[in-house]
This record gives structure tokens, C-alpha cells and sequence, in this order.
């Protein structure tokens, strides 16, 4: 079976062309500059990167773009677009509408389309994506939506309600949803198979730490509890986002900075978080460099982030009662061994140790835990395309 993954942004277009029983992939690639330009990046493993320049005025053109590279005799992987069985997107919002990943008809896009006001910026991406695809590849390909959300649907009320008047759950959807739930399914459920033990009797907290972060309570293969809230912006500080704050400060801004909402907001998402701290970069490597060179704004920059990474896993144990594993995954997570190591340090209490020798890997899966350790730490490379080809087989094998 050969699924096309899409991960369609405002201006951007991730795909990958798998095989979700051998997950192989065969050919993955970008489209960037939708809208404006347009230029395609595809690679085929084992062959050499190509890059053109094609105009993209719509997601449309970048998706017949993305066929015709498949198809090429020259790099293309299929003789047909018949070979492509289904198409699975990544679908950052489902609200409480989805709790599952869904095949995609006339009442599902209704659904999505609800979905708009809770992620404006990025479900009419992902929707302009699924209409893409259909225009292109025509209606008789199955098209599924995998959700960012969907695995945070089961956390109990005490923790997705927020202490505000109730009437702004019941009448305005404010809530705690949570958010890369794709990636803290895929890793928890591979830290239970590398434990080899039943994910349903184990406590895991999963720390996705990338560009955007978020860390998850995975009890029994359930997440009970997320940092990130009713938006991406919640929980843990980020490259440029700010992370949990009080709300307050919002206010206090748009008075003594005499910005408006809107851009006391668009601070807050994009000119915070180790950006915003060290003034230097959102990037961990660039932090890492200044530091180095003696750099004390990257260096706190650095230490906020880790100890409030730190906390937060403390936070997550709690909330489930105990603790069998930690797993690091994403950019930062599976690239740098200096950050698992600080911020795992102060958790020897809870019986998490990492070994430094078994630590100085980079994203391969791998056990890091010091010998006789109570809790197994982990270092899990994400696959949110591998969920989201084996999810749509599943559904498309069951219709
Ligand atoms: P992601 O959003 O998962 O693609 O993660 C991207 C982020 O990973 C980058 O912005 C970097 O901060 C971080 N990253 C990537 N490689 C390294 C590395 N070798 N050391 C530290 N951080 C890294």
C-alpha cells in the first residue's frame, strides 16, 4: 500500500510517499513560497536532492507538483497516480469533534471547518490541503485527517478545565486541548515496546521538544495531562513562544508598551521564548555557541527552558501517581545530550538517572538510562508521518 502524507501550512507543504506496513519511505519532499512564488525541494532516498523553481499561486499547483515529481520517469518513484491508495493530512485542530483520526467526507470537512475560530492560523491550511488534493487527485482517492488534539481526548475534566467562568467552556469552546498528540502517541507507544512491557501498565512522560514544545502524561497509553493548553502557546517556554505566563502581562503590555492586542499576542508568539530571553536566537544551537563564548542571556535562556522542562515532568509524574519512563523526542530532545542531561539532573529523587556515556547519541532510539535506574529515560526520534500513513491504511483497509 502506498499512502501520500501531507502536512499543508499557510505558505508551505510538507509530503512523504510511504509504505506503512515496511515504512519505507519512498520519496518525501517541501513546497514553500505557495503563494508567492513557489519552489519544490524532493528527495528520494538514495538518489540525489532535487530542487526546481515552479510557480505555486495555490496549494492546488503545489500538489500537482508533487504528483508530477512522483510520476517523473527521470525521479519520479510511481508509474501511476492510481499507485497512491489514500492520502492521509496532519490536521493541526479537531476540537472536541475528533478524538480519533477520521475518513474524510462532506460532513467531516463541515466539522473542520467549525474547527476554523480554535486554530485560525493553521486549520484553514490543512483545509485548503484536503481541497487540494481532491481537486487534483479527484474524489475517489480516500483522504483522512489525523489530528494534533485527537490523542489528548481523553484527559479527564479536572485537567482540561480551566478556572474561568464555566460558560466559557460550555458557550466558547475554552478548554484545554492540547497539541502534538501525534508525536506523544508514536513515542510512548515505542518506549512501551522497547521496555517490552504492556503500554497499558505504564506511567510515561514523553517531552517533545523541537521548534514548538510540549510535554505529555501518557498513563496506560491514555494522555491525562499536556502543557500546551487551548493553543500552541501554553505550557513550557519555546523557541519563540512564551509559554505559560500570566495573563496579566497581556494587559500590561498593551498599556505600557501601547501595542494593541493583536501585537501584544504576536509577541508573545513569535518574539519570546529563548528568543525573546537571549535576544540572540530560537535556534538551541545558536544558544549552545553563545553560551559557549560566555553569552549570559543565552546561558539563562538555556537554564529556564530546561528547568522549566524539569518541572514539568515532576508536573506530569504527579498528575499520574507515579513515574516508569521519560522519553525525549524532536529537534531538541533527539539532538542534544547537554540539555537531557541538565534537565534530568535534578530528578534523581524520582528515580530517573541518565548515563552520560549511553547519552552522547543522537537520533537513533536508544536507552540512556543509567544501570539500575528506576525510571527508563529514552531517546525516541518522532514519526507523526508513520502514524498518520499506518492510521490512514487502517481506516482505508476498513472501508
Ligand atoms: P523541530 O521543531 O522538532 O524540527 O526542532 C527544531 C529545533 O531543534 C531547532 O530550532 C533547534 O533548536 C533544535 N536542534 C536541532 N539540532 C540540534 C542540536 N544538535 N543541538 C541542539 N538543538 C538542536
Amino acid at each position: 500500500m502506498k499512502i501520500l502524507v501531507i502536512n499543508a501550512g499557510s505558505s508551505s507543504l510538507k509530503y512523504q510517499l510511504m509504505d506503512p506496513d515496511t515504512q519505507d519511505v519512498l520519496a518525501k519532499g517541501l513546497c514553500e513560497r505557495i503563494g508567492i512564488d513557489g519552489r519544490l525541494t524532493h528527495k528520494v532516498p538514495g538518489r540525489e536532492d532535487k530542487t526546481f523553481e515552479i510557480a505555486m499561486p495555490t496549494h492546488a499547483e503545489a500538489i500537482a507538483s508533487v504528483i508530477d515529481a512522483l510520476l517523473s520517469p527521470e525521479y519520479g518513484v510511481i508509474k501511476s497516480a492510481s499507485e497512491i491508495d489514500a492520502v492521509g493530512h496532519r490536521v493541526v485542530h479537531g476540537g472536541e469533534a475528533f478524538n480519533g483520526s477520521v475518513l474524510i467526507d462532506e460532513k467531516m470537512m463541515a466539522a473542520l471547518e467549525a474547527c476554523i475560530p480554535l486554530a485560525p492560523l493553521h486549520n484553514p491550511a490543512n483545509i485548503t490541503g484536503i481541497k487540494a488534493c481532491e481537486a487534483v487527485m479527484g474524489k475517489d482517492v480516500p483522504q483522512v485527517g489525523v489530528f494534533d488534539t485527537a490523542f489528548h481526548q481523553t484527559m479527564p475534566s479536572k485537567a482540561y478545565i480551566y478556572a474561568v467562568p464555566y460558560e466559557f467552556y460550555t458557550d466558547n469552546e475554552v478548554r484545554k486541548y492540547g497539541f502534538h498528540g501525534t508525536s506523544h502517541r508514536y513515542v510512548s507507544a515505542r518506549a512501551a515496546a522497547m521496555m517490552g512491557r504492556p503500554i497499558e501498565e505504564l506511567k510515561i512522560v514523553t517531552c517533545h521538544l523541537g521548534n514548538g514544545s510540549s510535554l505529555c502524561a501518557v498513563d496506560g497509553g491514555k494522555s491525562v495531562d499536556t502543557t500546551m493548553g487551548f493553543t500552541p502557546l501554553d505550557g513550557v517556554p519555546m523557541g519563540t513562544r512564551c509559554g505559560s505566563v500570566d495573563p496579566s502581562i497581556v494587559e500590561y503590555i498593551v498599556n505600557t508598551k501601547k501595542v494593541d492586542v493583536g501585537e501584544a499576542m504576536n509577541i508573545l508568539n513569535k518574539k519570546s521564548g529563548v528568543l525573546g530571553i537571549s535576544g540572540v536566537s530560537s535556534d538551541f544551537r545558536d544558544l549552545d555557541a553563545a553560551a559557549a563564548q560566555g553569552n549570559e542571556r543565552a546561558q539563562l535562556a538555556i537554564d529556564v527552558f530546561c528547568y522549566q522542562v524539569t518541572k514539568s515532568i515532576g508536573a506530569c509524574a504527579a498528575a499520574m501517581g507515579g513515574l516508569d519512563a521519560v522519553v525525549f523526542t524532536a529537534g531538541v530532545g533527539e539532538n542534544s545530550a547537554d540539555l537531557r542531561e541538565k534537565i534530568t539532573a535534578p530528578l534523581a529523587f524520582l528515580g530517573v538517572k541518565v548515563d552520560h556515556e549511553k547519552n552522547q547519541v543522537r537520533g537513533k532510539e536508544t536507552d540512556i538510562s543509567a544501570d539500575g535506574a528506576a525510571v527508563r529515560t529514552f531517546l525516541i526520534p518522532t514519526n507523526e508521518e508513520l502514524v498518520i500513513a499506518q492510521d490512514t491504511a487502517a481506516i482505508v483497509r476498513g472501508l
